[in-house]
C-alpha cells in the first residue's frame, strides 16, 4: 500500500489536546517512510458557544482560535513549500458537524484555499459525544438507547456530506467509541440500512473513507472502520485512505501494517481513485 495518511497531523502548537510541534510531527512522517500526507487540523469554532470545555478553561475564545487556525494554515503552506519533491503535503482541515456548520465550513475553505476537508461528526443533536464517556452514556440515554443514537449520528453525517461534501469522511463509526457490543448495535436493522445509506452516498460522490487508526491506540480492536463497514464499502467500491489521526509524533504512522493487511484482505481501491480532483494529484 503507498505510504499516504489522509487524517493527521495534529499538533500540540495549534490544537489543545494534541503534543509537539507541526515541524516535528511532519518530519517524523517524512522520517516514517510517508510519501503524501494531509495535515487535517481542528476546525476553529464559528462563537464561543462551541468551544470544547477544554479550549473554553483555557480562556480561548472563538476569535482566538480563529487566529491560530490561520496560523496553522501559514505554516503547514510553509512546510509544505519546504518538503517539496520528498514528501507530498496537502494542507485541509478536519470539520466539525453541529449547527451552523454547513456555511462556516465553506467560508473557511475559501477563506484559506484549503486542499481538501475531512468531514467528521463529533456531535449529536448539538451535544458532542467524543468528550466523555459519562457525557456519551447521558447522550445515548435521551435518545432512548444506542440504536437510537447510532441512527441519528448516521442521520448527522448524512446531512454532513450534502452539506459540506467532504473530499474524506473522518472515523466513520466513531459513535460505536464507548459500546462494546457495537457489532450487534450496528447491524441493527436502523442502523445498519443508515450505515449503508451513507456509504452509497460515498460512492457516488467519490468521497474517500478514512481506515482510522487512533482507534487501536485507544484500545479498540478495530480501527475506524469495523469490519462490516469496511466488508460494505468494499461491495460499493468506496476509495479508501489510511489516516493515523495523529496528535503527536508518537502516533505518527500508528497502526499502518494492521490498515494495510485489512485493506489488501478485501482488494480495497486508495485514494488516488477517487473522483475528487485533489485527490488525484495525491503524488502527482
Ligand atoms: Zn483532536
Ligand atoms: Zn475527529
Amino acid at each position: 500500500m503507498r505510504k499516504i495518511s489522509l487524517h493527521g497531523g495534529h499538533s500540540g502548537q495549534y490544537c489543545d489536546h494534541a503534543r509537539d510541534t507541526l515541524a516535528q510531527i511532519v518530519a517524523a512522517y517524512h522520517d516514517a517512510g510517508f510519501e503524501c500526507i494531509g495535515l487535517t487540523e481542528h476546525m476553529p469554532p464559528f462563537d464561543d458557544a462551541w468551544l470544547y470545555p477544554d479550549e473554553a478553561g483555557l480562556g480561548r475564545t472563538a476569535k482566538w482560535m480563529q487566529a491560530r487556525f490561520a496560523n496553522y494554515v501559514a505554516e503547514a503552506r510553509a512546510l509544505q513549500h519546504a518538503y517539496r519533491g520528498r514528501m507530498g503535503i496537502l494542507v485541509g482541515m478536519e470539520s466539525e458537524w453541529y449547527p451552523g456548520c454547513g456555511p462556516w465550513v465553506a467560508s473557511l475553505r475559501e477563506t484559506h484555499g484549503l486542499d481538501y476537508v475531512v468531514g467528521s461528526v463529533h456531535h449529536v443533536g448539538g451535544e458532542c459525544v467524543d468528550f466523555s464517556k459519562q457525557d456519551y452514556e447521558r447522550i445515548a440515554t435521551r435518545y432512548g438507547g444506542l440504536a437510537p443514537l447510532y441512527a441519528a449520528y448516521f442521520d448527522a453525517q448524512l446531512e454532513m456530506m450534502q452539506a459540506i461534501k467532504p473530499e474524506v469522511v473522518g472515523h466513520f463509526d466513531l459513535i460505536r467509541m464507548h459500546d462494546p457490543n457495537y457489532l450487534q448495535t450496528l447491524t441493527q436493522a436502523d442502523v445498519w440500512e443508515r450505515v449503508l445509506r451513507n456509504l452509497d452516498w460515498m460512492a457516488k460522490a467519490g468521497a474517500v473513507l478514512d481506515v482510522n487508526a487512533r482507534a487501536l491506540l485507544k484500545g479498540q480492536a478495530q480501527p475506524y472502520v469495523c469490519a462490516p463497514i469496511l466488508d460494505a464499502a468494499a461491495k460499493l467500491g468506496v476509495g479508501v485512505a489510511y489516516g493515523d489521526d495523529a496528535h503527536g509524533v508518537t502516533d505518527v504512522g500508528c497502526g499502518f501494517a494492521r490498515v494495510e493487511e485489512l485493506l489488501a484482505q478485501r482488494r480495497m481501491k486508495g485514494p488516488e481513485t477517487s473522483s475528487s480532483q485533489v485527490l488525484r494529484q495525491i503524488g502527482g
